[in-house]
């Protein structure tokens, strides 16, 4: 299973803005933004005219790196997006909320998506009581997601509970603390999700 092991910060200032790939420290004075606002490498500082391709590109790129999905894989979104009924970049984005690691994160059982990625592989979840390590697994509404019994002792966990239990919870999205557990409601709808990306260029891209 393919996955990106560079500098993630490179990414951010690659696309010119916060994807949090790093969890808390992308809200501290720490982050790569905050300091550099701009393109890592030599050229990095040059302004340039980007052209309409590049443009899509980027939107492209960016999405991916949000998410943390290989190029292979998104592309196989693009096509599930397009069989699909509604606006394909809707359809997209929506496939891509609706992966285990990226709700493991947005419910705070993991302070990033690449944390909540690793923490999915080593078996630490459960989707309707059986346990699931694949990151991409698709939830559908009305899933149950739950930490192992097991897991939900260890301090590692504890610690990642009280660092992102107060990250506000998308509404699609219902996490009981108590339990430790969250149930998708509904898939959610363009405007519950926060990706900042345009996703209409992403299909520009995809349909040349
Ligand atoms: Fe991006 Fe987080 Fe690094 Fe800031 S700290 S550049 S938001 S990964």
């Amino acid at each position: 299973m393919a996955r990106y092991t560079g500098a993630v910060c490179k990414l951010c200032r690659r696309e010119g803005q916060k994807l949090f790939l790093k969890g808390g420290r992308c809200y501290t004075n720490k982050c790569a933004i905050e300091r550099r606002a701009y393109a890592p490498g030599q050229h990095g500082q040059s302004r340039k005219k980007t052209s309409e391709y590049g443009l899509q590109l980027r939107e492209k790129q960016k999405a991916r790196r949000y998410y943390g999905i290989q190029e292979g894989q998104f592309h196989k979104y693009f096509l599930m997006a397009e069989r699909r009924q509604g606006v394909t970049g809707e359809n997209l984005l929506r496939i891509c909320e609706s992966r285990l690691d990226n709700i493991v994160y947005l419910v705070g059982f993991a302070s990033s998506r690449a944390e909540a990625r690793q923490l999915v592989t080593h078996g630490h979840f459960k989707v309707n009581g059986r346990k699931v390590d694949i990151p991409s697994y698709l939830v559908k509404p009305g899933d149950v997601v739950t930490i192992k019994d097991k897991s939900k002792e260890s301090d590692s966990f504890k610690n990642i509970i009280e660092l992102n239990g107060s990250r506000p919870v998308p509404q699609w999205l219902d996490v009981n603390r108590e339990a430790l557990e969250a149930k998708v409601v509904n898939l959610p709808e363009r405007d519950q999700i926060d990706a900042p990306v345009e996703e209409h260029l992403i299909v520009e891209f995809y349909s040349k």
